[in-house]
């Protein structure tokens, strides 16, 4: 029977997922020969919507640690980073804006980072229970690399995904779970929403 953790044992959990997240990733960026350095692009414009309550409140429990004004500063352009995002998808279009933790290519958050920005670049899949396969192609230098390739490794992050859920659920609590709304937020609305009500 899954149990309710406390949120300090759920964030121990979390960070041992985050840690293999990023050793799987690194071990297919490696086989790639994928590399950020002097990358053109930045990754962190990317529109992306997060599904969990515990990487929101991960997220947000790093960012009490930072220094006031520093927060203070991120969360003025998370504020900016919805209002614009919000216009361009009133607009019909796809927000393409810098995320509100990136300093100058640097992420802000790094041990803190949600699971998309730590697993995007690769070429990955996700299987769901009904037997279907989504894939994601990676960043485009990712692409790039593949279209180049006579073969190249696919990260299956399903069964990294499934310890993200189960964990969620023992973050959130068993009976409270299915109680909730489903999450759809940006990492910038998280931000200005604050701490995810449980
Ligand atoms: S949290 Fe960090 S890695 Fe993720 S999009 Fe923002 S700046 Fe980039």
């Amino acid at each position: 029977m899954i149990k309710k953790l406390l949120p300090a044992q759920a964030f121990r959990k979390l960070a041992v997922l985050y840690a293999d997240m990023q050793s799987r990733y690194a071990e297919h960026a490696q086989a790639l020969d994928l590399s950020c350095d002097g990358c053109p692009q930045n990754c962190c414009t990317s529109f992306f919507q997060h599904h969990t309550r515990i990487e929101w409140a991960y997220l947000l429990h790093g960012l009490s640690e930072l220094p006031a004004e520093r927060r203070a500063e991120y969360e003025e352009r998370a504020r900016l980073y919805v209002r614009d995002a919000t216009a361009a998808l009133t607009r019909g279009e796809r927000p393409a804006i810098m995320c509100p933790l990136n300093d100058e290519g640097r992420c802000g958050a790094y041990a803190h980072r949600l699971m998309i920005c730590r697993l995007h670049g690769v070429p990955n899949r996700l299987r769901y229970p009904d037997g279907r396969a989504v894939d994601f192609p990676g960043c485009f230098r990712s692409q790039e690399l593949c279209a180049a390739a006579d073969s190249f490794p696919v990260l299956d992050r399903t069964a990294l995904y499934t310890r993200l859920m189960e964990l969620e659920v023992q973050f959130v609590g068993p009976r409270q779970i299915r109680t909730l709304p489903r999450v759809d937020l940006t990492l910038a609305e998280m931000i200005v929403q604050g701490n995810p009500k449980l």
